[in-house]
């Protein structure tokens, strides 16, 4: 790529209006084209994040981290050069939220005709319709999505834009249980079978928190790891939980947490035998220490996640017990 086209990018794709669009406020304003508050890249708890509006680039005086919108996708979201741009080409798109929304319908209603989905939640123990309704669970059997999409009027390159097909017009989900991320217009999917890699995401930025519009008010939040773990938690009665998607906390998710109030967090992270979850907890604990946070670890029996505990018929009373016990 020239630094032409790159400057081409820079100009399509704002650099401020992008980081608004996240959630990113400015806390103050410096000298001419200078803006700065906190960074979205690293922990920060004074503002050491410039952005300069006429060159539309950005600089971390806290984690030293620099470049221009792409840059800064690419470190937000982890993600290679081409997904950054595709991550920022859907979300301009202005049909994108019909198109993703006509996607996560069909994969509701497929729900309701797959018997090998309907065994799989049932084997997960997910079997509460308020709450599979709720979540927008559904299910992609895989091959027949373009079709259907292409019914309603979306051209093939809208529907590889989207991620949802590949370029050989394939599903990026199939045999999956599908969850919807509606703040990033995404998808989860859990694949149903052994043999496949077990969690696909579309090309897209996670977003923050799933179940934080729920969970926010509440004076105690449970952080799990995955939307399973979720659902068992709701359908247990325990509506303040919020899922990280995944075994590290985004920035933005990590703003949420520390939006001001005073609340307590249990975290729940896996207990499996790689120690990733303690590990987790216990860096995360530090690195939020000085927040109005009291961040306390859920040890579950070792091996298990919540979507386990419940599924092989732990109680909410049980569940309690380890609440409990993570605040001594
Ligand atoms: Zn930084």
């Amino acid at each position: 790529m020239t630094s032409a086209q790159r400057c081409g990018l820079r100009r399509k794709f704002p650099l401020l209006s992008y980081l608004e669009n996240q959630g990113w406020k400015p806390t103050a304003y410096g000298d001419r084209d200078e803006v700065y508050g906190r960074c979205p890249l690293h922990f920060d708890s004074r503002p050491s994040f410039y952005v300069n509006r006429r060159k539309q680039v950005f600089y971390c005086h806290g984690c030293g981290q620099g470049g221009d919108v792409i840059r800064l996708v690419e470190r937000l979201h982890h993600v290679d050069f081409p997904t950054a741009l595709s991550i920022l080409g859907w979300e301009q798109t202005s049909n994108s939220q019909g198109l993703w929304q006509d996607a996560c319908d069909f994969y509701r209603h497929q729900l309701r005709t797959s018997v090998d989905a309907e065994s799989y939640l049932h084997r997960r123990g997910i079997d509460h319709a308020e709450v599979v309704e709720r979540m927008g669970i559904g299910y992609a059997p895989g091959g027949c999505l373009r079709g259907y999409l292409h019914d309603l009027g979306y051209s093939r390159s809208q529907l590889v834009a989207s991620r949802l097909v590949d370029g050989q017009g394939r599903d990026c989900l199939w045999r999956a249980i599908t969850f919807p991320i509606a703040e990033t217009a995404s998808l989860y999917g859990r694949a149903i079978d052994v043999t496949a890699a077990r969690h696909r995401f579309l090309a897209r930025a996670k977003g923050g928190l799933w179940g934080w519009e729920w969970a926010r008010q509440s004076e105690k939040v449970i952080v799990v790891e995955g939307l399973f773990d979720l659902a068992s938690l709701w359908q247990a009665g325990f509506p303040q939980a919020v899922a990280l998607l995944g075994s590290h906390f985004l920035p933005q998710q990590q703003a949420q947490l520390c939006d001001g109030r005073s609340r307590t967090v249990y975290l729940c992270l896996d207990a499996d035998e790689n120690g990733s979850g303690p590990r987790a907890a216990r860096l995360w604990s530090e690195r939020l220490a000085n927040q109005r946070l009291r961040l306390l670890t859920v040890q579950l029996p070792q091996g298990y996640d919540p979507n386990r505990f419940f599924s092989e018929g732990g109680s909410a009373a049980e569940f309690s017990r380890y609440l409990e016990e993570a605040e001594r």
